[in-house]
């Protein structure tokens, strides 16, 4: 149906259609004169001249089988009859008895693919001289020119799909070609992105490298496939290679001073297994020079592209001029410190007697002020026990004196001891029952007085104090709970390095060192148990410590 809709608009879009069908009824005479479109289904009028109220328009239909147009499109022959009654053949036809004309002329419209299009047909009530050579010329021209332009009309509008496709393509690889054009674009963009990356890359590196060599620093890598070392010059230098051989692990092993080599040795192995970074401190002896150095090696594992450990790399520094200071640094505290005890030793006997003869007298000012002498001494003395514990410490010489005994009795000790001492303050001790502990009890007493003094050192008057002890696991955990300033989250993880002290408005004129802490987390540590605080600015902090329990 579609089709037959499409072939009427064609016929109506030949603009001279109409003017055929005019002059048709002017030359014939007859009073209807119409295009129709026969199909082996329908009939279909396309244009139509109707000047005797035959009653059909353009789009209307007649029953084909009323037709004479159907015989047409059988046989292509055209049919005109100048009088219906005295036709012979179409005299008694059904089509002139049931529209009632008497002249009739139809002839084929045949496409020029040879197809049937349909007919160019006039009728009239009245009969007509059709049968003439110019009449059937006529409409034999009129057909033929309609033909014409049908298929002109058809290959307009295949011209005009074809343009328009070929509109569509032009568009699309206009569309295409703007795509590449900007993928080409952003291509030449990313190249020149990755030449200068590629640029920045090998500058940062000869910067690293040339920051490398001035800071004592050298690479090494160990393949961990194929278990192979490699180490830059400067490494190989410090470690006494020669700069072109290859080194194994076990060469570098034997270079490193007897004292480290088991925990250089087993610290890598570890690392590497469990895949953690290191950071070791050793001292290594030079074959070739026989000098000593100290070094620091930090390294970290490097994973393939499967996510296999690959490469176990990093930095060795020299340090041995920091590590000499250090050593020199040490020596000198614990030297002075060693000189300061004596006189103090001395110092505090004389006032303990002397104090001990005031009591006795009435002289209550007297008494008092060699009180608060006494305190002072104290501070003093622990001050440098303090220093030299540290210089102990650093030098290796810190010993433990281990031997069993009870925890909480040390406790209760400590508190009964340090209570007279800050008055204002409370100091509760929560724990009573016995626990057995080995280890150093001075040095673990030394832990507790640390705690404690920070406690009340970082906590107003009138503040609580609580010592507790619990077993957790296979430990004994010891906590000292204050009520004090707190420790803000960036401080707290540095607390327990060496001379660190937080620096703030409330803390400026408390003194301090900050080696107690430093000195509490070595103990702890020597006795293979942990420490660490938490704390809530303003709220208070908690230290704890843990021993095993053996
Ligand atoms: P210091 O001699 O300075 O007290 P420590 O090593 O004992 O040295 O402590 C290190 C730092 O930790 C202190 O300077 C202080 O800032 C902080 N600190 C330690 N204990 C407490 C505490 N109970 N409350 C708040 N701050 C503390």
């Amino acid at each position: 149906m579609l089709e037959i809709q499409s072939d009427v608009e064609a016929i109506n879009n030949i603009s001279i259609v109409p003017k055929l069908l005019e002059v048709i009824c002017r030359t014939t005479g007859m009073g209807f004169a119409a295009v129709a479109r026969v199909t082996d289904e329908k009939w279909i009028a396309c244009s139509v001249r109707d000047e005797i109220a035959f009653g059909l328009e353009p789009g209307g239909e007649l029953q084909l089988e009323t037709t004479i147009c159907n015989e047409i499109r059988q046989n292509g022959n055209a049919v005109i009859i100048d009088h219906v009654t005295e036709d012979e053949r179409f005299a008694c036809h059904h089509t002139p008895a049931m529209y009632g004309f008497q002249s009739y002329i139809s002839m084929p419209i045949v496409r020029k693919d040879g197809t049937f299009f349909g007919t160019l047909c006039a009728i009239d009530p009245k009969p007509a001289k059709l049968n003439t050579p110019e009449v059937i010329g006529m409409f034999t021209l009129f057909a033929d020119l309609i033909s014409f332009h049908l298929q002109a009309v058809s290959s307009l509008s295949e011209t005009k799909t074809k343009l328009y496709a070929e509109r569509e393509t032009v568009n699309r690889q206009g569309q295409s070609n703007y795509e590449l054009t900007k993928v080409n674009n952003q291509l030449a963009d990313t190249q020149l992105d990755l030449e200068n990356t590629i640029n920045k890359l090998t500058e940062s590196e000869a910067k690293l490298r040339q920051a490398i060599e001035t800071g004592k620093m050298g690479t090494w890598s160990i393949n961990l496939v194929a278990m192979k070392l490699t180490m830059s010059d400067f490494v190989k230098d410090l470690f006494g290679f020669s700069k072109n051989r290859e080194v194994s692990l076990d060469e570098v092993m034997a270079v490193v001073d007897d004292d480290y080599r088991h925990m250089v040795q087993t610290t890598l192995n570890d690392n590497i297994q469990n895949r953690k970074p290191s950071d070791m401190e050793y001292s290594i002896t030079n074959p070739i020079t026989h000098e000593q150095k100290w070094v620091r090696a930090t390294g970290r594992i490097f994973l393939n592209a499967d996510g296999e450990p690959a490469e176990y790399s990093g930095m060795l520094m020299d340090i041995t001029e920091r590590k000499l200071d250090d050593i020199r640094k040490n020596d000198f505290i614990g030297m002075v410190s060693h000189e300061l005890k004596t006189p103090l030793t001395t110092l505090t006997a004389y006032m303990q007697i002397l104090h001990a003869k005031a009591v006795k007298g009435t002289d209550s000012f007297l008494t008092s002020s060699l009180e608060k002498a006494n305190t002072q001494i104290k501070k003093m003395s622990s001050m440098i026990n303090g220093f030299l514990n540290v210089s102990r410490l650093e030098s290796g010489k810190i010993l433990l004196h281990k031997q069993p005994f009870n925890l909480n009795e040390l406790l209760k000790n400590m508190v009964a001891e340090m209570a007279p001492l800050v008055p204002g303050y409370s100091i509760i001790l929560e724990s009573h029952d016995p626990i057995f502990v080995n280890a150093d009890s001075d040095k673990v007493a030394n832990v507790v007085t640390n705690l404690l003094s920070n406690a009340i050192k970082y906590s107003p008057k009138g503040k609580l104090v609580i010592v507790k002890s619990s077993v957790v696991n296979n430990t004994v955990e010891v906590s000292v709970k204050d009520e004090g300033m707190g420790i803000k989250e960036k401080d707290i993880d540095r607390l327990f390095d060496r001379f660190y002290r937080v620096d703030n408005k409330h803390t400026e004129y408390i003194s301090g060192f900050g080696i107690g802490l430093y000195l509490s987390a070595e103990i702890v540590k020597s006795h293979g148990g942990k420490i660490w605080a938490e704390s809530q600015s303003g709220v208070g902090s908690t230290f704890y410590f843990t021993l095993p329990l053996e």
